[in-house]
């Protein structure tokens, strides 16, 4: 596995509650829908400075509804 990858991540809509425990760890990263479902921001990519934020919302994420690949 690779450290140096760019990270993009992706909220599985099917298994989100909508707590909104990923946007208040990492608001730079995920946003709310009308509803109060979380979604990726913009296509997921995450910038540089911001990866432990996002390993720490998806360890946070009480439905595992979020994943991170590594590019
Ligand atoms: S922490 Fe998980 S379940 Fe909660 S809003 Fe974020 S993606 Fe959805």
């Amino acid at each position: 596995m690779s450290s140096s990858g760019t990270l993009r991540i992706r909220v599985d809509s099917d298994k989100c509650q909508g707590n909104a425990r990923c946007k208040s760890l990492a608001p730079e990263l995920f946003e709310l829908d009308e509803w109060g479902y979380a979604r990726e921001i913009g296509d997921g990519t995450v910038p540089a400075g911001l990866e432990d934020k996002a390993w720490l919302a998806q360890a946070n994420c009480p439905e595992i509804a979020i994943a991170i690949v590594e590019e």
